[in-house]
């Protein structure tokens, strides 16, 4: 078989697994969205069917034999090339597929599957007792898998890299401590701040079906193509790329809370404007696959916050507004929401957080999830640390676990390594922005007027057309000409926080 004729296969097998890959995020839409409740024990039979046949297909030893011609050939001398980039990150995934033993991948998928479900039962009750054992075991687990992946000693990075490749616990420590180190401060000064944003204009009444159209409306305005995806409604928001011409996204709806919808759906549209962005000609390959879970996120983000928070949109977007939901917002001006809707506050669920405390949230979990691996953080004392890191950081006390370190599913199904992805594209979506803004002029002037196709075409250009190109960090430092650098999500943060609460800040 010539390398040629290898590359097609591998081309073609790649497709393949995408292809169930799409099965499953379909049956997976559906069971978030329109499944009735009875439906959910054949439903979990047909995505285990369809996670066990693409798990065999990409363990297949033929890949790795396909791998072994193609590679080292003229085909891939190029590293640059769309075939060695395919050929890179097919290595990758097939090396990270086959180096799990299976009965590992089992116990793993047994653990988790049941720690989800000791998890619910232990969140309800507040008692982290009921868990542990639990935790104690997923996290025996882990550390086989990421002394497995490691090739010896376990290593945090062996799981981050699952995530965000080639990004290391080395690398973010410093980025995360610049963070902790300003936002701090930052946050005891919103605190003691005498003027606090009125939130009230976003606690009326807004009529669920007209959130639906206004969360539509800009959607749209942002560049979501409707005629290749939808929204819907589920508990808990999310995106998923079913194929080519066909994403998804959802959210759920507060009649008394503005905000609640609105940025999520904000959110998940700037996930799927990435995957509406991917090259359709690549897809199922590595070249038509998003990079990763940071830079991922510093799409959403971008559009959620920098954009979507911003006074310029408000001010395109506020007669709108006021259109859909005239009764609400009769007595509203550009001013007031823009202050409402950026306002700060400590609490201590995460995924109730603002911009500026919710680093502050991952940044825990990251030190914690690190002291829970190395075996330095024993798992009986992982309540009492969480506790008096939430103290120290946010100045807020759980009154329980639930709301305390009970509060996210992650660490019961297993996902170590996730939580920075967070925070990293947080601080991916400010350098990116900042850099837009020096490539496209006056952004606030363009977002004044609703023209969002600038900044879209921008980061399809940087960012959505590459797919798993170049490296996460790689792709940044291209785009913004400078490695991950927390500094310009500082900047923005306490340039936003100063107009609103009035305050000067330190940078
Ligand atoms: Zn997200």
């Amino acid at each position: 078989m010539s390398p040629h004729e290898a590359y097609e296969e591998l081309v073609r097998r790649s497709r393949e697994r995408s292809l169930l890959g799409s099965c499953a995020a379909l049956l997976g839409w559906d069971e978030q969205t329109y499944m009735p409740c009875g439906g959910a024990e054949h439903r979990a039979a047909q995505l285990a069917l369809l996670a066990g046949l693409t798990h065999e297909r990409a363990i297949d030893p033929r890949i790795g034999e396909l791998l072994a011609i193609v590679e080292g050939s003229p085909l891939v001398a190029d590293p640059e090339s769309d075939a060695a980039a395919n050929v890179r990150e097919w290595r990758r995934d097939y090396d990270r597929a086959t180096k799990l033993p299976k009965t590992l991948v089992e116990e793993l998928a047994h653990a988790t599957s049941l720690g989800q479900q000791v998890w619910v039962e232990a969140r309800g009750a507040a008692d982290f007792g009921r868990f542990q054992p639990a935790l104690e075991t997923i996290l025996r687990l882990k550390q086989q898998e990421a002394a497995c992946l490691a090739g010896g000693t376990p290593s945090y990075d062996a799981l981050l890299d699952e995530y965000e490749p080639g990004m290391t616990a080395e690398t973010l420590r410093p980025l995360f401590d610049t963070l902790r180190q300003a936002l701090v401060p930052m946050i005891v000064a919103i605190s003691d701040a005498p003027n606090k944003p009125d939130v009230s204009i976003l606690r009326r009444d807004y009529p669920v079906e007209r959130q639906r159209v206004f969360g539509e409306m800009i959607a749209a305005a942002f560049g979501f193509d409707f005629g290749r995806g939808r929204l819907d409604t589920s508990a808990h928001p999310f995106c998923t790329d079913i194929g080519p011409g066909d994403c998804r996204i959802t959210t759920r709806y507060n009649p008394r809370d503005f905000s609640d919808a609105f940025y999520s759906i904000l959110h998940e549209t700037g996930h799927a404007l990435y995957e509406q962005g991917l090259d359709p000609a690549h897809h199922g390959t590595p070249l038509g696959q998003a990079v990763s879970l940071g830079v991922h996120e510093s799409q959403s983000r971008l559009w959620e916050n920098a954009v979507g928070r911003s006074r310029a949109f408000w001010t395109y977007a506020l007669p709108l507004a006021r259109w859909v939901f005239h009764n609400a917002l009769r007595d509203a001006d550009v001013d007031t929401l823009y202050a409402a809707v950026n306002h700060v506050e400590p609490s201590l669920i995460r995924v109730e957080a603002d911009e500026v405390t919710y680093n502050l949230h991952i940044i825990i979990r990251f030190e914690l999830e690190q002291a829970l691996l190395s075996g330095d953080l024993p798992v009986g004392d992982l309540p009492g640390a969480w506790t008096s890191k939430y103290e120290q950081y946010l100045n807020v006390t759980p009154k329980n676990d639930a709301e305390g370190c009970l509060q996210d599913i992650h660490w019961s199904a297993g996902l170590f390594g996730y939580f920075p992805t967070y925070t990293l594209g947080n601080v991916y979506s400010a350098q990116l922005f900042d850099r837009a803004r020096a490539d496209l002029g006056d952004l606030d002037a363009l977002f004044a007027r609703g023209e969002f196709a600038p900044l879209l075409d921008w980061l399809r250009d940087k960012v959505h057309r590459h797919g798993r190109r170049y490296t996460p960090a790689d792709l940044v430092t291209r785009a913004v000409g400078a490695p991950p650098d927390p500094g310009p999500l500082l900047a923005s943060l306490s340039r936003r926080l100063t107009e609103v609460y009035s305050v000067a800040l330190a940078r």
